[in-house]
């Protein structure tokens, strides 16, 4: 596990502070400068932004760098696959307001903020309309009324975008008008900001997350385990001090984490810092990604080498999204 060898900030602050023109990347990782021309023109398609924080964990000189392939633009992304479509999840179907998503019976998922800490390439909502779709305003009201007037919500979900973006005010105020509504019983937090600015877990937040009546599990998103730094170890530990659940939910990514050693230790070191693997997704086929993308029968066998070395408890579901059904589909490894 790496320390940051970065010096400590107000995560605000590293929002601010992300790197977004292609040329700073390259400068400081020191990569090839004949990449830059590509990386530029794909820019143009899903904005380069990674957070200093993230960009000190990658190696320099490494154009194949593991944490750096999921956020380096390429000429690639102007491919056309058949298949690859900007909405691979079908959830304009599943939108009964803005900014509310209800796919599955007992839990709803709420579009905080449109804004991420990072852009990852293969984000299956690079497309996602977020200007129309973010709960402020009215909107919020209406998806507070959304879920007060259905009981068989029991559960709500903050997606984004990345909800943690929001202020602690405004997700401490969410928390409690929902924490308000009787039949909701439990908050998730889908998130990958502390993995990438772990100063996002700040006193106040622990304070909100901890303090609230309803059972919370926090979401994160890692997808290999170089992505874990000490400082993000430090978050963690406090997050469970505070009652929060830890899981983790990574995406099978071709050049990536498409390996099964990679995957083990990734399971590994999620546990060592109080993470229980949760979702192993295979890739969401959005459009301008598909170059991340394995054929489901090689993740199977992915799937049956992590088994054959992991305990059951840290061996996440291999899952997959089919738009239009009343769960995930999970996909059995292929055991020989
Ligand atoms: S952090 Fe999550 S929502 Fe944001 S770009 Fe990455 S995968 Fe997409």
């Amino acid at each position: 596990m790496q320390a940051l060898n970065f010096p400590p900030q107000n995560w605000q602050l590293s929002l601010k502070n992300l790197i977004t023109d292609p040329k700073e990347l390259f400068a400081i990782l020191d990569l090839p400068k004949e990449l830059l021309p590509a990386a530029e023109r794909a820019s143009t398609l899903f904005d380069l932004r990674v957070p200093r924080e993230f960009v000190a964990l990658m190696r320099k000189g490494d154009p194949k760098d593991p944490l750096l392939a999921q956020v380096l633009p390429l000429e690639q992304e102007f491919e056309e696959r058949s298949g690859f479509i900007e909405d691979p999840l079908n959830e304009a179907a599943s939108r009964p307001t803005a900014g509310v998503v209800h796919k599955y019976k007992d839990r709803v998922l709420l579009i905080l903020s449109g804004a991420c800490a990072i852009n990852c390439r293969y984000c299956f909502r690079r497309h996602f309309p977020y200007s129309d779709n973010q709960i402020s305003g009215t909107a919020r009201e209406q998806a507070l009324t959304y879920i007060r007037s259905n009981s068989d919500i029991k559960e709500v979900i903050l997606s984004g975008g990345d909800p943690l973006v929001a202020s602690d005010t405004r997700l401490e105020q969410l928390i409690n008008d929902l924490a308000a509504i009787p039949h909701i019983e439990r908050l998730r937090v889908h998130t990958r900001l502390p993995v990438v600015i772990p100063s996002r877990i700040t006193d106040r937040l622990l304070e909100i997350l901890g303090k609230t009546r309803l059972q919370t599990a926090l979401v994160l998103h890692i997808n290999h385990s170089r992505e874990i730094s000490t400082e993000l170890e430090r978050a963690c530990q406090q997050m469970r001090q505070a009652g929060v659940t830890l899981l983790n939910q990574a995406v099978i990514l071709r050049n990536v984490n498409d390996q099964a050693a990679i995957q083990v230790e990734l399971s590994r070191s999620l546990y060592r810092i109080g993470i229980l693997p949760y979702y192993l997704f295979l890739f969401d086929p959005v459009k301008g990604a598909s170059h991340f993308d394995i054929e489901e029968s090689d993740a199977k066998t992915l799937a049956a080498q992590m088994q054959s070395e992991l305990p059951g408890y840290l061996m996440p579901r291999l899952a997959k999204e089919i738009p239009n059904r009343p769960s995930k589909t999970l996909i059995l490894p292929d055991i020989q």
